[in-house]
């Protein structure tokens, strides 16, 4: 059978041209990809194929953070008393769906219990269930005592978000471990975080000499670092040992961004957790614990974010989808935040394609809506870079396609 084709109209954002969008578009996608691409009347429309037309043509969404066995819950007790790895795993099957469905065609899960993620990956692109592609990094990597401790050590749950590995002989098994069982990326929790009983969001937790270990066998074995990252001497740490994503960035100083810049390092901003965190605090049934350390990091969070991109750090979008409130389905509430904290929608939709791909290394692929790119798109009922908040709006994400194939119409 030849490969089908199908022609899409509408102004064209390709994630490539920061000024100007192509107004009054052409796409062309046969079988999975784009096949031709420019201005009506200058391409040739081929016989047969199915046209759809729309106001705006963007990049399918990538989200470069989220969890996909949490979705929003205030805090991990109730869940984990509640739940197993069946139960995390049938809920991610609707998050994943959920997720597509608001235009996201690309995320990177950075932690879940075992083999959900790969499993998930893989259901997905056999086409057994709708989802997003996803690059998953398994279990995170967390010291004992660190940001991986979720749980008080007595209670015993299918849901260890951690794998413990200290010193740099256990950090290196645990990599080729997982790399082993099929992740496609290592995440290093690499210091405290909020929603864990125990760290201080501030506190290094690996070494430098760990944090190298982790990467070298990483980048040997051809994948890729993110490294959960709060306090600023982690962060600084972390770009040493050559992390290729900085996630969260909650404390940069001017050394730090410039380091960054120097090694090409990548910040996932994350600025959604902690926004939901703060707006909906202990009232929300979310740990005071948690909520306390929120607040000692907010502030910092913003600033850095926005000295980060003042300096002209590379900024992947990326949720933290799963942490309280933060439910799968809305990740475009983070491009509102975005662009309130300094950037313009144009960069904010540049940060959810085309650098989002090349945080994940899937540039000449997907991102962009380029000849001979996988026809990842969305058409948007709307013009976004008038008004970013229109990509929140399900109702106005008309179709979303992923490799073709269109995986939902309204
Ligand atoms: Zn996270």
């Amino acid at each position: 059978m030849k490969d089908k084709k199908l022609v899409i109209k509408g102004t064209i954002i390709d994630g490539l041209n920061k000024k100007e969008t192509l107004k009054q578009g052409v796409i062309v996608i046969e079988g999975k990809t784009i096949s031709d691409l420019g201005k009506e009347g200058e391409v040739k429309i081929p016989e047969g194929a199915e046209v759809y037309q729309g106001k705006t043509i963007m990049p399918g969404m990538i989200d470069s953070h989220i969890h996909i066995c949490l979705n929003g819950e205030p805090g991990f007790h109730q869940l984990v008393l509640e739940s197993n790895l069946y139960t995390y795993s049938i809920n991610a099957v609707v998050y994943a769906k959920r997720t597509i469905e608001a235009g996201f065609t690309t995320v990177r899960e950075l932690g879940s219990p075992g083999y959900l993620g790969i499993s998930l990956r893989d259901a997905i692109r056999k086409g057994i269930i709708p989802g997003p592609r996803i690059l998953t990094s398994g279990q995170p990597l967390s010291i004992t005592g660190g940001h991986g401790t979720f749980l008080p050590p007595w209670l015993h749950s299918d849901c260890d978000l951690g794998m413990i590995a200290d010193g740099t002989e256990e950090v290196r098994k645990a990599v080729r471990t997982l790399i082993g069982s099929g992740v496609d990326l290592i995440k290093l929790l690499a210091t405290g975080g909020v929603m864990d009983i125990i760290t201080s969001p501030g506190a290094q937790n690996y070494n430098l000499d760990e944090l190298k270990v982790a990467t070298q066998e990483a980048h040997k074995l051809g994948k890729r670092v993110a490294a959960h990252v709060e306090g600023l001497s982690g962060a600084k740490d972390c770009i040493r040992a050559g992390i290729d994503t900085l996630d969260h960035g909650i404390e940069l100083d001017d050394e730090a961004i410039q380091m960054m810049i120097d090694k090409g390092t990548f910040l996932v901003p994350t600025l959604l957790a902690p926004y939901n965190i703060g707006e909906h605090g202990v009232k929300g049934g979310i740990p005071e614990f948690a909520v306390k350390k929120n607040l000692e990091v907010i502030k910092k969070h913003t600033q850095s974010f926005q000295k980060a991109y003042q300096a002209g750090v590379k900024i992947a979008m990326g949720t933290d989808m799963g942490t309280p409130f933060s439910r799968h389905g809305e990740n475009a509430k983070e491009l509102e935040l975005m662009v309130n904290n300094s950037m313009s929608p144009m960069e904010v939709i540049m940060a959810t394609t085309r650098v989002a791909s090349e945080a994940l290394g899937l540039e000449s692929k997907i991102g962009t809506l380029e000849k001979g790119k996988l026809a990842d798109l969305i058409i948007l009922d709307g013009d976004p870079l008038a008004d970013i908040t229109l990509l929140q709006r399900k109702e106005l994400i008309k179709l979303v396609m992923k490799e073709g194939e269109i995986i939902v119409q309204r």
